[in-house]
């Protein structure tokens, strides 16, 4: 079902999604890049995407930790469009989300995103799993030693084209898992477990072509959950999804939630 198929209005959907999160036990929320858009940070297949303007392989672990080159394609890409999005700021999607969380209503957020937006939003940093990393800090390939991204991109704007740390030498790389590089074990495996338990998975804002996280939403349907999909787009799970309303998630998310606390009685 969808929201062209339905033929339900947006009001109607929105009514159902409320109903579904007042009735449900275990709520997972799955985020992808589209739930930050409104924040102004572009997503990487939407017709603003990153890949509209950049090459997807420069990004691969591979190529980050044997070419000095794509190195300093990375570090010069930070510096134009500004990797680390510390003068973003959550919006109305992420808001509501944070909401859920108040109103006792969130089991977790798996998260593909590397903003660090859900916890700037109110989300507590063990309620925020995030799949791919975070973007806010970097790491010496060779003795772990850890910096702030903007401290990273201070040496940067100072000359350094590929910085390395100045305690080995070694490589620094982004937190941000790249493409061929493993998703952290420990948020990963957390992810499934929650993802199979939950009753009711939520996913806002993802394409769900991105694996294995995109595989969190089928375990959810795979042990009984509902579905519900807040996407502008398709996405490769809207065939089994219980509803699916093709929108801005800021606008869908916090009408929704608004009609969460009515129907719970909460201000
Ligand atoms: P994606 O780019 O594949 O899909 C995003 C989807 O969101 C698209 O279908 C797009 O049409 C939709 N969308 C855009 N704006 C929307 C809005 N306002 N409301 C509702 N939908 C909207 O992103 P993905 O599925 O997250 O997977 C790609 C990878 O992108 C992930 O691995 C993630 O790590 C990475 N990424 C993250 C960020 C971030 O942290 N904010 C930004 C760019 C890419």
């Amino acid at each position: 079902m969808n929201q062209e198929t339905s033929g339900k209005t947006l009001k109607e959907l929105i009514e159902e999604v409320a109903d579904l999160i007042v009735s449900s036990k275990r709520i997972v929320v799955f985020t992808g890049a589209g739930i930050s858009t409104e924040s102004g940070i572009p997503d990487f297949r939407g017709p603003d995407g990153l890949w509209t303007k950049f090459d997807p392989e420069d990004f691969t672990y591979q190529r980050f930790v044997t070419s000095r080159e794509a190195r300093k394609r990375l570090w010069g890409m930070s510096k134009t469009v500004g990797l680390s999005w510390t003068d973003m700021k959550p919006n109305a999607a992420h808001y509501a989300v944070a909401e859920l969380e108040k109103l006792g209503k969130l089991d977790c957020v798996i998260t593909q995103n590397v903003d660090g937006l859900h916890q700037e939003a109110g989300n507590s940093e063990d309620k925020v799993l995030q799949l791919h990393g975070n973007m806010q800090w970097a790491k010496c390939l060779s003795c772990g030693a850890r910096w702030r991204n903007e401290e990273v991109m201070r040496w940067v704007e100072a000359g350094a084209e590929d910085p390395e740390c100045v305690k080995c030498g070694g490589i620094i790389k982004p937190e941000g898992v790249f493409f061929g590089e493993a998703m952290p074990a420990k948020e990963t495996m957390e992810a499934e477990r929650r993802s199979s338990m939950c009753d009711l998975c939520i996913v806002i804002g993802s394409s769900l072509v991105v694996y294995p996280a995109a595989l969190m939403p089928q375990y959810a349907v795979q042990s009984g959950a509902k579905l519900v999909i807040i996407n502008e787009g398709e996405t490769s799970l809207d065939h089994v999804a219980d509803i699916r309303i093709d929108d801005k998630a800021g606008e869908v998310m916090s009408q929704v939630v608004k009609k969460v606390k009515k129907k719970l009685g909460t201000k």
